[in-house]
């Protein structure tokens, strides 16, 4: 058994809300295990870097961070290094090789194996690679001991079945599974005692939440069951696909109290060109009526997409009908990237013919319009009585 002072971990998190909500889930299972989450990876016992894979630039600056931690363990050479979530998956031969102070990988679907994994290697068992949960079928049960603060995220499904042509995320967190209402409402619930008053539901794509249960259930029904006992928390949800959203969902933003108006609608391009190339299975046009529609029945209600800029083809005109559809919806926030080929996907095979300083200039222009949409905004809300409008 370890002695209490050799159990101090340090978790950073890197990436989306999803890596943050795994995070919390690990800190939980480590302190049921009668670990010590600390504030400094100088402190710990264990570091653990919770990573993402979605852009070579995060997977990079995790290079960054973990070289930095040579010299540590040099000073402390019982200090364990943990790499888990989308970047140990996707990188696993490189890390090891690339990395010898990493004693061990963790894909995201297998966190709950991390506090055995933790022991096993303070027992002399050498690197430890455990990477194949994302063929799982099941998400594991929440922890009923679990720690919150006002605000918590809640998974409803993982993985993803759509396969974006320059997207990772269905090879490394894989398939699509929903978790039982039953149970994510008695989480919410739990939740809600213990004092949550802002939830975040999460998925890779929450529309299609409930594919694949045995039970007939849609997301609309679930917001519904939510809806119900919720109480005074308020309730969020992130991300959706614009070809799944629907007008059910906006008549439900509007009509249920607990649910927070606020739509995260990646359009990613604004050329049907790149979208097919993309694989989204939308049109321009399909997107531009769904944004319309929302705003007119969630009134008030917030609108935020991402765009990629430079994917594989995009020329001068692709890019322009970027620019002139943000222009137009006049997004509340905009995360607008610069492509880069992730391993895997059916996009890295494509010819990257848009060079960096075009991506870059790209990148900036469209920084710069979402910029001055937001100081318009801003300059209509602050004159009494006015109302932006679209
Ligand atoms: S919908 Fe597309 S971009 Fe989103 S997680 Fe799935 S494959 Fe990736």
């Amino acid at each position: 058994m370890l002695k209490k002072m050799n159990k101090k971990v340090f978790i950073r998190s890197f990436g989306c809300q999803m890596n943050e909500h795994d995070s919390a889930r690990l800190k939980d299972l480590l302190i049921e295990r009668g670990y010590a989450i600390c504030g400094s990876p100088e402190d710990a016992n264990a570091v653990i870097f919770n990573t993402c894979s979605v852009r070579k630039h995060a997977e990079d600056r995790v290079y960054g961070k973990v070289g930095t931690l040579g010299e540590f363990k040099i000073k402390k050479p019982g200090l364990i290094i943990g790499i888990i979530g989308c970047m140990a998956e996707a990188r696993r031969d490189e890390i090891f090789r690339k990395l010898p102070i990493v004693d061990f990988l963790c894909g995201p679907a297998d966190l709950d194996r991390i506090p055995d994994i933790i022991d096993k290697i303070k027992n002399g068992a050498g690197r430890i690679m455990y990477l194949e949960g994302y063929k799982s079928k099941i998400i594991p049960a929440f922890s009923r001991k679990r720690f919150t603060g006002k605000t918590a995220y809640v998974k409803i499904m993982e993985g993803c079945d759509n396969f974006c042509s320059y997207c990772i995320v269905p090879y490394v967190r894989g398939r699509e599974r929903s978790r039982a209402s039953k149970e994510i409402l008695e989480e919410i619930g739990l939740l809600i005692k213990k004092g949550a008053k802002d939830i975040t539901l999460l998925g890779q794509n929450v529309n299609s939440y409930g594919k694949g249960l045995q039970e007939k259930i849609n997301f609309v029904a679930l917001l519904k069951k939510i809806d119900k006992i919720a109480r005074s928390a308020k309730i969020s949800f992130f991300t959706s696909h614009p070809k799944d959203a629907s007008l059910e969902l906006f008549k439900a933003m509007r009509d249920l109290k607990s649910i927070v108006n606020i739509l995260h609608l990646p359009i990613q391009s604004g050329s049907d060109k790149i979208l097919k190339r993309m694989n989204r299975k939308y049109t321009v046009a399909k997107y531009k009526k769904l944004a319309l529609d929302y705003r007119k029945i969630v009134k008030g209600g917030n609108l935020s997409g991402d765009i990629i800029v430079g994917f594989p083809g995009e020329t001068e005109k692709d890019f322009n009908d970027t620019f002139n559809i943000v222009k137009k919806l006049q997004f509340d926030a905009a995360y607008i990237f610069k492509y880069s080929p992730r391993p895997f996907t059916k996009a890295a095979g494509f010819k990257d013919d848009v060079t960096l300083k075009e991506k870059e200039r790209r990148h900036t222009l469209l920084l710069d319009l979402q910029r001055n949409i937001l100081s318009n905004k801003k300059l209509l809300c602050s004159r009494p009585g006015l109302e932006h409008s679209n």
